[in-house]
């Protein structure tokens, strides 16, 4: 993907983030309107409404439908605003491109699936289309699917792509809605530097108290905009009633938002990442003599017959660094991960000891 285009839209500037809100699904013409009124008052230049919904179940609101598309061009003439909503299929896109949609977003369960991908992308050929796309990560954490979608997309001809950061599934309770994993976006940032990523703190949290804190970690990693559902009246919304917020409470996160600028480095910072840069090293170096001696006690497991995994050590382990981290002001979290990583790697250096015949 080599010559992607910047999303540039006329009368948004493109050194700020680009901003999209509105609600999750158009549910009514009234709901429409006023919702892209208030935003439209408060300088949101661009509006997303879920015009066909994906439910996990079915059952729940499945969207209003080619219906609801006339509502997003009353949006237009009477807000001046540029509309965006999600496309799955070959018809969604069509009837989207016919109804003079600006952009088109496609959804997690979409971009998971190569043929639903190829089909969005067929029709975008077919049709000529120059409109930006956004595209959403798939539900799960796969970097090399997303990617894929992209190419799809960029194959038919498209330039102006963007990818879109909601977060991915897991299964159980979680404090957000989907995990974010911060370092796949970052991950396709190194990738693809040329390539805007939005952030959708609102199906990450899936809950309004968690909009602004994400929002201001995109801003603060470097993404290039936000997506965030607002609905002028929340509590009542036919879908993700609890992530969505008032166009007066957006207004205000969007200007407690502090931005940064990426393009300074100072000389200070410079210093500071060298020293990064350094303990890099040290840590590598460290975490190679541990290696080392893990390999010494492979020998010895290995000499003695002992098995590989010896779970209350690990434990033991876990628990102690664990604490000492938390003392130091660390997460549990964190401690627990990067734990597991080396133990993981322990256990398959070990592993490949077991299996060298030789002594
Ligand atoms: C949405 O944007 O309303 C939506 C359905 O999002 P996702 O595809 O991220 O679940
Ligand atoms: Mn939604």
């Amino acid at each position: 993907m080599k010559d992607l285009q910047p999303i540039v839209l006329e009368g948004i500037n493109p050194k700020k983030p680009l901003i999209i809100a509105g609600p999750c699904s158009a549910e009514t013409e009234e709901q429409v309107l006023a919702t892209a009124k208030e935003l439209a008052h408060h300088g949101v230049k661009i509006f997303r409404a879920g015009i066909w919904k994906p439910r996990t179940k079915p059952g729940g609101f499945e969207g209003v439908g080619v219906e609801g598309l006339a509502w997003l061009k009353r949006v237009k003439e009477e807000t001046g605003m540029y509309t965006s909503t999600e496309v799955a299929t070959k018809q969604h896109v069509e009837e989207a491109l016919n109804a003079g949609v600006d952009i088109l977003w496609i959804g997690a369960r979409t971009s998971a699936n190569p043929f639903a991908m190829q089909e969005i992308a067929d029709a975008l050929q077919a049709a000529g289309a120059d409109v930006p796309v956004l595209i959403k990560n798939p539900v799960n954490p796969d970097l090399e699917l997303w990617i894929g979608a992209m190419q799809r997309i960029y194959n038919a001809g498209i330039r102006r792509i963007g990818a879109i950061h909601r977060g991915f599934s897991a299964y159980g309770k979680h404090l957000y809605r989907n995990l974010p994993q911060w370092h796949i976006p970052i991950e396709l940032r190194r990738r693809l530097p040329e390539l805007p990523i939005i952030c959708d703190p609102s199906h990450i949290g899936g809950k309004r108290e968690l909009v602004a804190p994400l929002a201001q970690q995109a801003l603060d990693m470097g993404f290039n905009g936000l997506i965030i559902e607002s609905h002028c009246d929340p509590d009542c919304a036919w879908s993700d009633k609890s992530q969505q917020i008032t166009p007066d409470v957006l207004n205000f996160i969007l200007n407690t938002l502090v931005l940064r600028d990426s393009s300074q480095s100072t000389e200070s910072l410079t210093l500071l990442r060298q020293q990064i840069d350094t303990i890099d090293n040290e840590l590598l170096e460290i975490l190679n003599k541990r290696m080392r001696v893990s390999r010494e006690i492979g020998q010895y497991k290995k000499e003695h017959r002992m098995p590989v995994l010896q779970a209350g050590r690990y434990d033991d382990i876990m628990q102690s660094r664990v604490k000492l981290a938390q003392e130091m002001g660390m997460s549990g979290d964190f401690m627990r991960s990067v734990l597991s990583a080396i133990h993981e790697e322990s256990v398959r250096q070990q592993i490949e000891i077991l299996n060298d015949r030789v002594i």
